[in-house]
């Protein structure tokens, strides 16, 4: 078996849909279309039909090209069956130790609430990728909407036990904006400011700065190193347990 393919589609503003594919199978799913014209055009340009629509969580940003490229292409979406009320035009809901196959590449479904109480990954743990939607972002993680401090933490938690090799492709590019926040609560960590420099050269060239890699953001991303003893001494909380330092984390990130 290939791995699958990978192709970013820029939309809107800074939204990524992916499109994953595999030739000889003849399927390709697109993961979170903001909109259905940017994905018809990639589609188009590389010469794949869509076979499959996978997403994330429900947000307009990511399921707004849903019905029109299903009516287009009879494209099976399948998305989180806790939230499948908000799915537009889903067609199957999947949950917690399920999977999904596209082709002959399995994803399995692991549920991570917080930013929205449906939201889901999808691992293809064969092809060594995970598509993490809003929940955890290059140096950074979505916004709480719909869930807690611990629950974000437990959900992060999930993601951090994949293997390190696993490329993170997530929805948005944050990337350039998170890495400024993370400096100011690890300075130190040079990891993190070698990334930076790799990061700023990427946009000042246009060019993606995903995918990432579960190994890269846990040594980089402040919301996944709560046990960072700089990181505690930065918000002044070196007794605290983890989800009271990611919790500051992401309050101090609200107001940045
Ligand atoms: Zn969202």
């Amino acid at each position: 078996m290939a791995k699958l393919e990978i192709q970013p589609v820029s939309c809107l503003r800074d939204n990524y849909a992916w499109l994953a594919y595999d030739r000889k199978e003849g399927v390709c799913a697109v993961v979170d279309p903001s909109e259905a014209e940017p994905v018809k055009r990639a589609l188009a340009g590389h010469h794949l039909r869509l076979t499959h629509i996978l997403n994330t969580h429900h947000h307009p940003d990511h399921v707004g090209g849903n019905l029109a490229l299903k009516s287009e292409f009879g494209a099976i979406i399948v998305g989180p069956g806790k939230d499948s009320a908000r799915i537009p035009g889903i067609d199957v809901g999947v949950v917690e130790g399920g999977s999904y196959a596209v082709g002959s590449h399995s994803a399995q479904v692991l549920e991570i609430p917080a930013h929205t109480r449906g939201h889901i990954a999808f691992w293809f743990e064969k092809d060594g990728m995970v598509f993490t939607g809003d929940t955890l972002f290059a140096m950074g993680c979505g916004r709480l909407f719909e869930g807690d401090p611990p629950t974000m933490w437990s959900s992060l938690s999930k993601l951090m036990r994949l293997p390190d090799v696993t490329e993170v492709y997530c929805g948005h590019e944050y990337t350039e904006a998170n890495g400024r926040f993370a400096i100011t609560v690890e300075p130190n960590n040079p990891a993190l400011t070698t990334r930076m420099a790799e990061v700023r050269a990427m946009r000042a060239e246009g060019r993606p700065t995903l995918p990432s890699t579960m190994g890269l953001e846990k040594k980089t991303n402040p919301f996944l190193r709560p046990d960072s003893p700089e990181i505690r001494r930065s918000l002044g909380l070196e007794a605290a347990d983890n989800v009271a330092v990611f919790a500051e984390t992401r309050r101090r990130k609200d107001n940045f």
